[in-house]
């Protein structure tokens, strides 16, 4: 952590990226540098390959700074919760890369890589990195390091949440965060085509596996006539989850390179495992991958019930 910050000291020009299609972790943890190192002087960038970024995180402080297109000149990239090179949307590899990230599939693809798989988020190695170094941590970086402590936790409700986190959280408030506005900003700010869109997506359900397995699927079809948007998919995967029976739920969804699932997991079955098979990543309690050049949910379910039907052998 020391060896990360003498990097940082050393250079001018730093860019902070993060994965394509970004959630609450991956632009809160590179937003949370830039007003730091903004005050140290140096020529910052947040850099993110997507150019529809989430609105609902337009709340985070300099979200309108991030921007798609890289500075020519860059001393030091810094890539945030990106588990591999490729998911930065990035072509040239810069002269010196940090990888900080949470990720267990992470392949330190940087040329200092700080992976700590079992800690709640990104957000919180860049916290470390900032009280290891006695850095201050001013309450614009507070917030984005809080939010995407809230949203890679599903609000504090997953296996990472230990005593740490919540003494991470604590300290997040004290340095100004108001927990009641984050909430608000992400949880109260529904669109009305989203709900139709969940209506519509619920309707698609189906167990299997003796109930341990939910597939749920999104269309194109499904986004064009409720208006909904991509990034209204994100939590439908979970609120399947939910359902009492189910250890493992995908969401299929209709993207036009392919079907993109996300895996999640209840108690034991490791979906990072699956989804790795499928050129995708992620965590043993959630993950994703996308299958290239096919638009057939039926035939993807029936690939992948015998992977699942794997995974859910580890039951304790
Ligand atoms: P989601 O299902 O919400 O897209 O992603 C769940 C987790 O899996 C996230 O941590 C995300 O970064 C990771 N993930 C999702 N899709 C991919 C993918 O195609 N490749 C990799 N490496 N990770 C993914
Ligand atoms: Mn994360």
């Amino acid at each position: 952590m020391k060896k990360i910050w003498k990097k940082i000291e050393e250079a001018d020009n730093i860019v902070l990226v993060s994965h394509i299609n970004p959630d609450g972790d991956a632009l809160g943890s590179s937003l949370s540098l830039y007003p730091i190192l903004k005050k140290m002087g140096k020529k910052v960038s947040v850099f993110n390959a997507t150019k529809d970024l989430p609105s609902y995180l337009d709340f985070l402080p300099n979200f309108d700074k991030v921007v798609n297109k890289l500075p020519n000149k860059i001393d030091l990239m810094i890539s945030f919760d990106c588990g591999s090179f490729d998911r930065l949307g990035i072509e040239k590899r810069p002269d010196f890369l940090i990888n900080i990230d949470h990720h267990i599939s992470n392949t330190n693809y940087g040329d200092i890589n700080l992976i700590k798989p079992n800690y709640a988020s990104t957000s919180q190695v860049v916290y470390d990195i900032l009280k290891e170094n006695g850095i201050e941590i001013l309450k614009e970086s507070a917030i984005c390091i809080y939010t995407a402590l809230v949203t890679d936790t599903g609000n504090f409700q997953y296996e990472s949440v230990n005593d740490k986190v919540f003494e991470v959280a604590a300290d997040l408030v004290r340095c100004g965060v108001k927990p009641d506005f984050i909430s608000k900003m992400l949880y109260q700010r529904d669109r009305l085509s989203r709900l139709r869109l969940l209506a519509k997506a619920y309707d698609t359900i189906e167990l299997c596996c003796e109930g341990k397995v939910a597939f749920v699927e999104v269309t194109k079809e499904m986004l064009e006539i409720t208006g909904a948007i991509k990034e209204d998919t994100d939590t439908i995967v979970n609120s399947v989850r939910a359902i009492a029976t189910v250890e493992i739920a995908c969401m299929l969804r209709e993207d036009d390179e392919g079907i993109k699932i996300s895996f999640r997991s209840k108690n034991y079955a490791d979906v990072s495992k699956i989804a790795v098979k499928y050129g995708g990543g992620g965590h043993i309690r959630a993950a994703g991958a996308t299958i290239k050049d096919e638009f057939d949910f039926n035939k993807v379910k029936e690939m992948l019930k015998n992977d699942l039907k794997e995974i859910l052998k580890g039951e304790k």
